[in-house]
C-alpha cells in the first residue's frame, strides 16, 4: 500500500477504516471495515509489533478484505473487518486496553464483531466483553463456542476428501500417505480426524515436546521439519506458517494435493498458478480452513448448537468441489476460483439490498 489510501480503498472496494487512540491506556488501534455487503463486518482482533502505523494499517486491511471472502465463499451472512491492536502481544495489563477497545467498537453498534486472533486470548475478548455484546469468539462459560481448531481441523478434513474425489475418483483417505506440518491447535485435531479415517499420517513440527505427544497418542511417523515439502506422499497439510508454496517448496513437492489450515499458503498469487501448471489440487486457504470461523459465528443465528455448527462446517465438502468445478470450467487456478465464488455471492446479495428494507440474511443475535 502507497500513501495513497483513498486510491488504495476504492481499487479494492473497502467501506471504511477507522483509528482509535486512548493514551489513558495506551491503546493505538485500527479498525478496516472492508465490506458489510452480506451482513456485519466480522473478523478477528489482531495484538501485534509494527514498524509504522501504515504497516498497521496495510494489515488491518488485508485481513479485513480476507474475511469478506472467507464469508463469502462458506455461505456465511457476515460482511469482513479487522481490528489490530498495535503494540507488545506479551503486555501483561491488558484489562482496561481492551475494554477501551470494547468501547470504541461499541459505539459502531454492530458493524462491526470482533474476534481472538494472532496475539489475543479469551480473555482478551471477555474483557471486550465487559463493554460490548459485539464479540463473537467467547469461551463455554462466556457464553460463546469455546476453542474453535477442532472444528477448523474437521473443516480442512472436508476439503481433503473433495480433493481426493476430484483427485482419484473417491473421497476415501484410507492408505492414502498424509504429512501434516504443525501440530498445534488444528494440527493436533486434523492428525486424530486422519488416523480415524486409515489414512497413513506423518507428522512434523518444529516443536520436539509437541511431535513426542502425538507419536505417542496416535502411533504415526514422523518426519524432520526439513523434508517436509520433498516428502513422499499424497497429500501435503500445513497446519503452521503461511508462505509455504514458494520458489523454494515448489519443485520439491511430490504430492497430488495441498490442503490444510494455514493461512496464506501461497506466498504469491504466481505459486497457485504454478501449482496448477505442476498438476498439483491446491485447495485454496479460505475455502479450507473456514471451520471454526462458521462454528464459531453459527451461534449468532439461534445460539450455541454444536450439531448445527458442525454440520454447515460438514458443507465445506460441497465448497471444495464447487470451486473445484469452476476452476476446470473457467480454465483458471483453483484460489481465483475461490475468489469468483466469494465475488458472485457478495454480487448476487448486493443486487437484492436494491429492494431495500433493514434483514441482513437473518436476523442476529448477540
Ligand atoms: P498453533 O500456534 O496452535 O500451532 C501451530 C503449530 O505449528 C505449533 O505447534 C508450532 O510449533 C508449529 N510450527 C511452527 N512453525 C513450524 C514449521 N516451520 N514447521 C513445522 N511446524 C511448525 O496454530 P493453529 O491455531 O493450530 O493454526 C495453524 C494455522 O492455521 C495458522 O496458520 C493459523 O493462522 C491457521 N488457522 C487456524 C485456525 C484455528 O481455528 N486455530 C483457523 C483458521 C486458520
Amino acid at each position: 500500500m502507497t500513501e495513497k489510501i483513498f486510491d488504495y480503498m476504492s481499487h479494492y472496494g473497502y467501506e471504511k477504516v477507522l483509528l482509535f487512540q486512548n493514551e489513558d491506556v495506551g491503546l493505538r488501534a485500527v479498525l478496516a471495515i472492508h465490506s458489510t455487503v452480506l451482513g456485519p463486518a466480522a473478523g478477528g482482533c489482531r495484538f501485534w509489533t509494527y514498524d509504522s502505523d501504515l504497516d498497521a494499517m496495510e494489515d488491518a486491511m488485508r485481513l479485513a478484505r480476507g474475511m469478506t471472502y472467507k464469508y463469502a465463499a462458506a455461505g456465511v451472512n457476515l460482511g469482513g473487518g479487522k481490528v489490530v491492536v498495535i503494540g507488545d502481544p506479551k503486555r501483561q495489563d491488558r484489562e482496561m486496553l481492551f475494554r477501551a477497545l470494547g468501547r470504541f467498537i461499541n459505539n459502531l453498534r454492530g458493524e462491526y464483531l470482533t474476534g481472538e486472533d494472532v496475539g489475543t486470548t479469551l480473555q482478551d475478548m471477555d474483557y471486550m466483553r465487559m463493554e460490548t455484546p459485539y464479540v463473537i469468539t467467547l469461551s463455554k462459560a462466556s457464553g460463546g463456542a469455546g476453542p474453535i481448531g477442532g472444528a477448523t481441523a474437521f473443516g480442512v478434513l472436508q476439503a481433503m476428501k473433495a480433493c481426493a474425489q476430484e483427485t482419484w475418483g473417491s473421497a476415501n483417505l484410507q492408505g492414502r500417505k498424509i504429512v501434516v506440518q504443525g501440530l498445534g491447535a488444528v494440527g493436533y485435531p486434523m492428525v486424530e480426524y486422519l488416523v480415524q479415517e486409515n489414512a497413513t499420517v506423518t507428522i512434523a513440527d518444529i516443536d520436539a515436546h509437541k511431535v513426542e505427544q502425538v507419536k505417542q497418542a496416535f502411533g504415526v511417523n514422523v518426519l524432520d521439519v526439513r523434508e517436509i515439502f520433498s516428502a513422499d506422499a499424497d497429500i501435503y497439510c500445513p497446519c503452521a506458517l503461511g508462505g509455504v508454496v514458494n520458489d523454494e517448496t515448489l519443485p520439491q513437492f511430490r504430492v497430488k494435493i495441498i490442503c490444510g489450515s494455514a493461512n496464506n499458503q501461497l506466498r504469491a498469487e504466481r505459486h497457485g498458478d504454478e501449482l496448477t501448471r505442476r498438476g498439483i489440487l491446491y485447495a485454496p486457504d479460505y475455502i479450507a480452513n473456514a471451520g471454526g470461523t462458521v462454528f464459531d459465528t453459527d451461534r449468532l443465528w439461534g445460539g450455541v448448537n454444536a450439531e448445527r455448527g458442525m454440520s454447515k462446517v460438514s458443507k465445506i465438502f460441497e465448497r471444495m468441489l464447487q470451486v473445484i468445478e469452476i476452476s476446470k470450467t473457467q480454465n483458471i487456478p483453483t484460489y481465483l476460483a475461490a475468489d469468483h465464488l466469494a465475488e458472485e455471492r457478495i454480487a448476487r446479495a448486493r443486487a437484492i439490498k436494491r429492494i431495500g428494507g433493514y434483514n441482513q440474511g437473518a436476523p442476529l443475535t448477540i
